[in-house]
């Protein structure tokens, strides 16, 4: 199938909620705040915005990293910001969220990655609403296993950590990340005793073979990954990597029920399926198995 072509009619998706979406563009504003969804020029902000939900994105919006598939912008990281953490808390309050997504850029320039940025955050979400369940994707750190422990000992319910594509197009598309360490970084979050759900993602149709996939979901299985998703890569813009064909329904489907029978407890797939898409599904249907939250600043154990 040619890049860039008309998408296929599978591919097109609802009109947002004006209302809904206003509400949540203002919170994010008002908040100062970055979303995945925005930088990332994710197919479903008209979906999810209009659910009131968005997956908040900190440590700036300016990414030491150039993945070719990736919206997000590629230039002098900002200076980390220590409101930020409460910012995201009080947004997620606002926005009335029982279930908070945060992702990050990659910060190859900062000595722990940002993962003290994440914990901070993770903190600070759980003081303003300790029954919130929080998911975290974050960036590969690096492989710096104090950066990951730093993380989880934050206590997420679930720790993601994407893949995004199979081995051999890690030079292609994701020239400063490493497949291997990819898959440490996950072994590792799901080797620790955190009691976090490990997750990861990747999308198909950036020139994989069906074969490639499948030792991708073994590795994954192999390395402690739960919590699988797969989705339709989409070109951002003509400056990106093409897209090599599109994935039909049926095929995710195939997928879905082939990660379920390899062993993964939770499998999303589909063509607009991305990591944060419904994020909560996965948790409430698992289970969560986060321990008390000890809250420091007051002393407090709460459910
Ligand atoms: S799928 Fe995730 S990144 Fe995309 S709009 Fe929804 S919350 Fe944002």
């Amino acid at each position: 199938m040619k890049t860039g072509a008309r998408l296929p009619a599978w591919l097109t998706k609802p009109l947002a909620n004006p209302a809904e979406t206003r509400f949540v563009r203002e919170t994010l504003r008002s908040h100062g705040l970055n979303t995945v969804c925005d930088e990332a020029r994710c197919p479903n902000r008209a979906d999810c915005f209009s659910r009131g939900t968005a997956t908040f994105m900190i440590l700036g919006d300016r990414c030491t990293r150039d993945c070719r598939f990736c919206a997000v912008s590629h230039a002098g990281p900002l200076p980390v910001d220590p409101a930020e953490p409460d910012e995201v808390a009080s947004a997620a309050t606002t926005l009335g969220l029982n279930f908070v997504v945060v992702t990050s850029v990659t910060r190859d320039d900062l000595p722990d990655g940002g993962a003290a940025q994440f914990a901070a955050t993770i903190h600070a979400i759980k003081r303003a609403d300790p029954s919130a369940g929080i998911e975290v994707l974050v960036p590969d750190f690096g492989g710096s296993t104090d950066a990951i422990e730093t993380v989880l000992a934050a206590g997420p319910d679930v720790f993601g950590h994407n893949v995004e594509t199979v081995e051999r197009l890690y030079h292609a598309v994701r020239k400063d990340a490493r497949y291997e360490r990819s898959l440490e970084v996950l072994s590792r979050a799901a080797a620790s005793t955190s009691g976090a759900l490990v997750k990861s993602s990747i999308m198909l149709g950036l020139g994989e073979t069906r074969e490639e996939v499948r030792r991708v979901l073994v590795d994954l299985l192999a390395a402690g990954v739960e919590i699988i998703y797969m989705g339709q890569y989409l070109r951002p813009s003509a400056e990106h990597h093409p897209v090599a064909r599109f994935v039909t329904p049926e095929e995710f489907d195939e997928f879905a029920s082939e990660c379920l029978s390899m062993g993964f407890r939770w499998a999303s797939a589909g063509p607009f399926i991305r990591s944060s898409y419904r994020a909560h599904e996965a948790v409430e249907a698992l289970g969560s198995r986060r321990p008390a939250f000890v809250d420091s600043v007051r002393g407090e154990e709460r459910a």
